[in-house]
């Protein structure tokens, strides 16, 4: 697996460190929420309920397995959240774990991929895949993994 190169070693994250994903995220939630925001109010509950349920998959299945637990990570809401909500687990972090985070981006996706697919919303799907892809070639690439210590992470640049 390509891992990125190391630059720096964060161990908790400020807002200088991680503002471009912070920025990209955002943009990701409000592209998906214009998406599916002129097809019904029941459409928009559903996208605002699947995005809260999202943050509790990945708080259960990844965050309180990380060495960021408590503390402000990569991605904003993540680490810095858990706590509030699950216990810290104590057990290693591995490929289970971005099995989930995979699963909560999917929940946060899914409805918007749809209306752009059943509407042939082809501008909106330009704009909304372009920004995903910015968003994990940052955060993979530059921001996040390349100065994160969690070496238990597959996608870690230390990881053994
Ligand atoms: S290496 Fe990347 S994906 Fe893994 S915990 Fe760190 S920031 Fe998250």
């Amino acid at each position: 697996m390509l891992r990125p190169k190391r630059k720096q070693h964060i161990s908790q994250f400020s807002l200088s460190d991680n503002y471009m994903s912070v920025i990209l995220l955002g943009m990701v939630f409000m592209c998906g929420l214009f998406i599916v925001w002129p097809h019904s109010l029941l459409a928009v509950a559903a996208y605002l309920g699947l995005w809260a349920f999202s943050y509790i998959i990945i708080y259960a299945g990844t965050c309180r397995y990380c060495i960021y637990y408590g503390k402000k990570c990569p991605i904003p809401l993540e680490g810095s959240c858990v706590h509030q909500f699950f216990v810290k687990k104590e057990n290693s972090f591995g490929y289970l774990q971005l099995f989930w985070a995979t699963v909560t981006y999917g929940f946060r996706v899914i409805l918007p991929v749809i209306f752009i697919f059943r509407y042939t919303m082809t501008g909106w799907g330009i704009i909304y895949f372009s920004l995903l892809t910015v968003f994990w070639i940052i955060h993979l690439r530059i921001t996040g993994c390349p100065n994160c210590i969690n070496a238990q992470c597959p996608l870690n640049p230390e990881h053994k």
